[in-house]
């Protein structure tokens, strides 16, 4: 196929050479007949790996029922994804949408109608964090700490200023009246594969609940297993007021929600907040199958074992390349290595030896592999990455 050619009706934000014609397991095949061994997984959504039976036949039969009807009439799919999504996270009402970008307007919004009852003045201000990413609509960019993303779309929303990550202090130095809410992911993926302290987090919690500030943790990425609990900041034992989930909700069908407090939730009234699709008969049956099949299949324990032997070997070969690897952090299959050399170089050649990796800035390997990754491919990962330093 002709790349050039395929190229040429797609505005032109990605660089990219490969074109994959279907997955298994935990393996895509390109349009070659080529195998790759993926630890990208579509960018932590494919949590399940590619063409689980189950979560297929889940599909087809929703399919064969009904696909949408808007959000003028319930459906069943979309009632029992609520009830899974909300003890899932501990918080107590949700709203499903398209993406994760869209959760993040959701959050937004509902923080600044919560202030507005409460304060009619309000200006709604909002402290996120640098490093972060929260998506590309014009909302969660304004919160998104990566200036270059930023800069060339400005005006944003107003009112935001952003802090250090895990340094509370900075936090504590940018509350004002006007603050409403806080938003942050409990592990910065884009930004860095960046774990937040147990001292930041509850820190956190506590000059929101001083400050009747909104708690937003974004576990788009993080959340929905990937750490070895079903959300990142079951960890901490804190419950956010408002959370959002995507990526790995509906392990590849397009879905996300924003999840919150009852009394919070409560701000929205009937008017305040819609989507035409979110939360659709197809979509919700893909967040339900999700569900059941990580019941099942106990996927939370999957991670919890395959985590360490992953960090094991990733730890192995920074002390053997202590000159390339300068560090390595994450929480269960989320995994970072941060390079003394530019990570792209290091992308390419991985995938000419078959294996997909992912980047975080410029210089770090993010690892997020689908959650049913056994050892025997993280040590395949490792000969590869072996090779690859050792050719350095
Ligand atoms: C991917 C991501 C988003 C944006 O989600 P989209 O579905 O791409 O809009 C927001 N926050 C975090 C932490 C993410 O990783």
């Amino acid at each position: 196929m002709d790349l050039k050619e395929a190229s040429k009706h797609f505005i032109n934000v990605y660089n990219r050479n490969i074109v994959f014609t279907k997955g298994e397991g935990v393996y895509l095949y390109d349009n070659n007949g080529e195998k790759y061994l993926d630890f990208g997984a579509g960018i932590a959504v494919s949590a399940l790996g590619y063409s689980n039976e189950e979560y297929k036949q889940g599909l087809k039969d929703q399919i064969d029922k009904l696909i949408h009807i808007s959000n003028l009439y319930f459906n069943e799919p979309s009632i029992k994804a609520a009830e899974y999504l909300a003890k899932a996270c501990g918080l107590d009402k949700v709203f499903f949408t398209n993406s994760g970008t869209e959760a993040i307007e959701g959050a937004i919004k509902l923080a600044r109608k919560y202030a507005y009852l409460k304060n009619k003045e309000s200006k709604g201000e909002i402290i996120a964090m640098e490093h972060s990413f929260h998506g590309r609509s014009m909302g969660a960019l304004s919160v998104t700490g990566t200036k270059h993303y930023r800069e060339p779309f400005e005006p944003l929303i107003g009112g935001v200023s952003f802090a250090e990550y895990n340094n509370l202090e900075s936090v504590k130095a940018l509350i004002t009246k006007d603050t409403c809410a806080i938003i942050l992911e409990t592990l910065q993926g884009e930004g860095g594969i960046y774990p937040a302290s147990k001292e930041f987090i509850t820190g956190i919690r506590k000059l929101c609940d001083e400050n009747d500030i909104i708690m937003i943790l974004d576990e788009i990425q993080c959340g929905m297993g990937r750490t070895g609990k079903m959300f990142t900041y079951q960890y901490y034992d804190v419950l956010p007021d408002i959370t959002t989930t995507a990526k790995a909700l509906g392990c590849g069908v397009p879905v996300g929600a924003f999840a919150a407090k009852t009394d919070v939730a409560d701000a929205m009234k009937p008017g305040d907040h819609g989507t035409t699709y979110g939360g659709n008969p197809l979509a919700t049956a893909a967040v339900c199958k999700v569900f059941e099949i990580f019941e099942k299949e106990n996927i939370l324990g999957h991670v919890n074992e395959t985590a360490p032997y992953f960090v094991e070997k990733l730890n192995l070969l920074k002390s053997k390349y202590a000159n390339i690897i300068k560090d390595v952090r994450g929480i269960g299959l989320m995994q970072g290595i941060e390079l003394s050399i530019p990570v792209n170089d290091i992308v390419v050649k991985a995938l000419k030896k078959h294996l997909i990796l992912i980047s975080a800035g410029s210089n770090i390997i993010r690892f997020v592999p689908p959650l049913v990754i056994e050892k025997k491919h993280i040590d395949i990962m490792y000969n590869v990455l072996d090779d690859i330093f050792s050719d350095i």
